[in-house]
C-alpha cells in the first residue's frame, strides 16, 4: 500500500533565521500598531545604505589576506549615522544591517541626536598580532573614509575592538582628510580625544536601569543572585557594579567558557588573574577579552556558556553575542529578569517564551544605551573642546537613560506591550516624526 498518501501534510520547512529576519520579525509587529502609511513603513524595513568592501591586509608572514568588511547606515533622520565597529570572524551583511537598524532604535530611544549604524570586519582578531591588528583598523578606514565624518557617520567600538583601535581609526581618518576631527569616532583612549566614563557607560547604562527596576520591584539587592554571559568590557565592569553594591554574582563567563560559584565570585579577583593569564594575540584587547578558561579558582566550577544562561539566578544578563536565548533554552531559564547588555541576544520566539512565563526583559536597545550616550557625550565634548568631569557624565548618563526607561516604560503600560515593543516603538515613532518634519515621507 501506497502510504505517501495526499493527506500527509508536506514537511514544515522553517524559513532560516538571520539576525535581519529576527529584527524585522520584532519591527513587523510593532509597526502594525503604529499609525503610518506605507511609503513610511517601507523606510523602516531596509537600510539607507549598505557598503561593502573587501579589504586587503598584509599579514606578519608576508602574505595578504582579504576581508569583508561592511559600514551599514540604517537611518539619520534624527542625526549623524552613529555605531560601533565589530571584528569578528562571524560578522557578515545580515548582522551588520540587524545591529544597525537597533542602533537607530537606542539613540531614538534614549533620545540623543544620532540615527543608527554599525560596521564590522569578519576576521578573527585573536588570531592577529597587534601590527596587523593595526592594519586591519587603518584599512578599514580607507575603505569607508567617503562615507564617515563628524557630521556624517560616527563609528565606535563594539565586540573585540577598543580605545586604541578607535585611536589608529581616528589617525588614519584625519591623515586622509587633512582635518582636526576629534568627534569622527567615539570611544578613542582619554589620551587622544576620549571621554572620562566611556569605557564603563554601557555597563553604568544598564546598571542604573536595574537599580531603577530593584527598587520598583521593592527588592533587596543583597539577596539577588546574578549571571553574567560575557567578560568583555561591558559584563566585567557590570560584575564590578553588581559586586559592589551587594549583588552576588554567581556565575560570568567569555567565550571560552564560564565559572560557576553560588556563593559568590569576586570580580576584581577574576579580572586580576584574567590579565595575568589571558594570553591574547597582540595584546590589542586588554581590558576587553578575557580567557577564562584557564583560571583555576579554588571553589568554582567550569561551566559552557549554554549551562551559564540556565543556572539558578535572579537576573540574567547576557552581555556577549547575539542569538544565545532561543526557543531551544528560553523555557529552561530561571531567572526572572533578564537585562541584555548584549545586542541581540533574544530570539523572537524566545521572547514569545519568556513572555508566557513572566520574565522581565529589559532590552538592548534600552539596556545597552549608556555606551552611545556617553558616546555622544564623547563627541560634544570633541566638537566644543570641553572636558566634562567624571561626575558630570555620571549625573547626565543618569539622567538620558532613566529618561529612556521611563519612556519606554509607560509606552509599555499604555499599548500593553513587553518592554522591546515598547522601545522599539518610542525608537520608531521619534524616528518617523523626524522623517516626517523633513518631508522625507
Ligand atoms: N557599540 C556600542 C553599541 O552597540 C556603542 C556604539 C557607539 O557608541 O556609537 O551601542
Amino acid at each position: 500500500m501506497d502510504t505517501s498518501s495526499a493527506t500527509t501534510p508536506p514537511p514544515v520547512v522553517a524559513k532560516a533565521s538571520t539576525p535581519y529576519t529576527r529584527f524585522q520579525d520584532t519591527l513587523k509587529r510593532v509597526i502594525g500598531k503604529i499609525d503610518m502609511n506605507d511609503a513610511e513603513r517601507a523606510f523602516f524595513m531596509e537600510p539607507q545604505h549598505i557598503h561593502k568592501k573587501d579589504i586587503a591586509v598584509q599579514l606578519d608572514n608576508g602574505t595578504t589576506q582579504m576581508l569583508p568588511a561592511f559600514r551599514v547606515q540604517f537611518n539619520n533622520a534624527r542625526g549623524p549615522y552613529k555605531g560601533g565597529i565589530r571584528f569578528h570572524p562571524e560578522a557578515d551583511e545580515a548582522e551588520v544591517k540587524a545591529l544597525a537598524a537597533l542602533m537607530s532604535i537606542k539613540t531614538a530611544v534614549v533620545n540623543i541626536p544620532f540615527g543608527g549604524a554599525k560596521g564590522g570586519v569578519q576576521v578573527d582578531p585573536k588570531k592577529l598580532s597587534k601590527s596587523e591588528l593595526q592594519k586591519v583598523a587603518r584599512a578599514y578606514v580607507q575603505a569607508f573614509v567617503d562615507h564617515v565624518g563628524e557630521d556624517i557617520d560616527c563609528p565606535a567600538p563594539d565586540v573585540n575592538t577598543n580605545p586604541i583601535i578607535m585611536a589608529w581609526m581616528r589617525d588614519e581618518y584625519e591623515k586622509i582628510t587633512h582635518t582636526f576631527s576629534p568627534a569622527v569616532i567615539t570611544g578613542k583612549p582619554l589620551s587622544f580625544g576620549g571621554s572620562l566614563g566611556r569605557d564603563t557607560a554601557t555597563a553604568r547604562g544598564g546598571f542604573f536601569i536595574l537599580e531603577e527596576m530593584i527598587e520598583r520591584a521593592a527588592l533587596d539587592p543583597d539577596e539577588l543572585k546574578v549571571a553574567i554571559q560575557g567578560f568583555g568590557n561591558a559584563g566585567m565592569s557590570m560584575a564590578h557594579f553588581l559586586h559592589n553594591s551587594g549583588y552576588t554574582v554567581v556565575a560570568v563567563s567569555d567565550s571560552q567558557g564560564g565559572i560557576y560559584s553560588p556563593d559568590g565570585i569576586d570580580p576584581v579577583r577574576i579580572e586580576k588573574y584574567k590579565r595575568k593569564t589571558g594570553a591574547v594575540a597582540g595584546e590589542y584587547c586588554e581590558g576587553s577579552v578575557c580567557d577564562i578558561q584557564r583560571m583555576k579558582i579554588d571553589g568554582v566550577e567550569h561551566i559552557t556558556n549554554e549551562q551559564l544562561l540556565e543556572l539558578p539566578c535572579d537576573i540574567l544578563i547576557p552581555a556577549a553575542l547575539d542569538n544565545v536565548i532561543t526557543s531551544e533554552n528560553a523555557a529552561k531559564i530561571k531567572a526572572k529578569y533578564i537585562l541584555e547588555l548584549a545586542n541581540g541576544p533574544t530570539t523572537p520566539e524566545a521572547d514569545a517564551i519568556l513572555d508566557r512565563r513572566g520574565v522581565s526583559i529589559i532590552p538592548d536597545v534600552l539596556a545597552n544605551a549608556g555606551g552611545v550616550t556617553v558616546s555622544y557625550f564623547e563627541w560634544s565634548q570633541g566638537r566644543s573642546g570641553e572636558q566634562w568631569t567624571a561626575e558630570k557624565v555620571d549625573r547626565e548618563l543618569k539622567r538620558v537613560i532613566l529618561d529612556g526607561y521611563k519612556s519606554v516604560r509607560r509606552e509599555a503600560r499604555r499599548e500593553e506591550m513587553t518592554y522591546r515593543e515598547a522601545a522599539f516603538s518610542v525608537g520608531i515613532k521619534r524616528m518617523l516624526d523626524a522623517m516626517r518634519a523633513r518631508g522625507w515621507v
